[in-house]
């Protein structure tokens, strides 16, 4: 089995290190400043079962004035190639307009998986991390899997693998 799998989400929530986790080396720039992926970057994850290949993107962004201009191009574009897209929103934030504005993008695509993770579980509690997946379920007919995980404490990451490889 073999597939292109991209990583996409807003800026900050956790795709570098995420991709970073599933390789075991630092492949991609991790830090808390923003739009430091700068490119698309690719990772390739390679078992006797199968070969994923990941894009990890830079972060898309809206603006109040032009979303078209502000979104990013390269993200955007990244999801109409692959197999799998990956959506990422952190545990510990609201979901805000630019998730809506990927969220929007990914209910239109019918020929693609669609896998939502919800990052950064570590930083929350458990009440917390409910009340969330509470709020995520309102889209969860836009996605064929949803999961809760964390890249730095390792939750669900062979769990998102698996799921990934399932769909190829
Ligand atoms: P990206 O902009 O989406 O690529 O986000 P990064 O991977 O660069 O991560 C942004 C920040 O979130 C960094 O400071 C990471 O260390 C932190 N981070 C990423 N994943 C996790 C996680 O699972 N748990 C926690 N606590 N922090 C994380
Ligand atoms: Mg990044």
């Amino acid at each position: 089995k073999s597939g292109f799998i991209s990583i996409v989400g807003r800026p900050n929530v956790g795709k570098s290190t995420l991709l970073n986790k599933i390789i075991g080396h630092k492949i991609s720039i991790v830090t808390n400043k923003a739009q430091t992926t700068r490119n698309n970057i690719r990772g390739i994850l390679t078992e006797p079962e199968y070969q994923l290949v990941f894009v990890d993107t830079p972060g898309i962004h809206t603006s109040k004035n032009q979303i078209d201009r502000f979104m990013n191009s390269s993200a955007m574009r990244s999801m109409k190639e692959v197999d799998v897209v990956v959506f990422m929103a952190p545990a510990d934030e609201t979901i805000g307009k630019n998730d809506l504005f990927i969220l929007n993008e990914l209910s239109k695509k019918t020929d693609v998986k669609k896998i939502l993770v919800i990052s950064k579980a570590d930083i929350v509690n458990k009440e917390k991390l409910f009340l969330k997946a509470n709020e995520w379920s309102t889209y969860q007919d836009i996605f064929d899997e949803i999961i809760i995980a964390s890249s730095t404490e390792n939750i669900n990451i062979d769990k998102l693998i698996e799921t990934i490889v399932g769909f190829l």
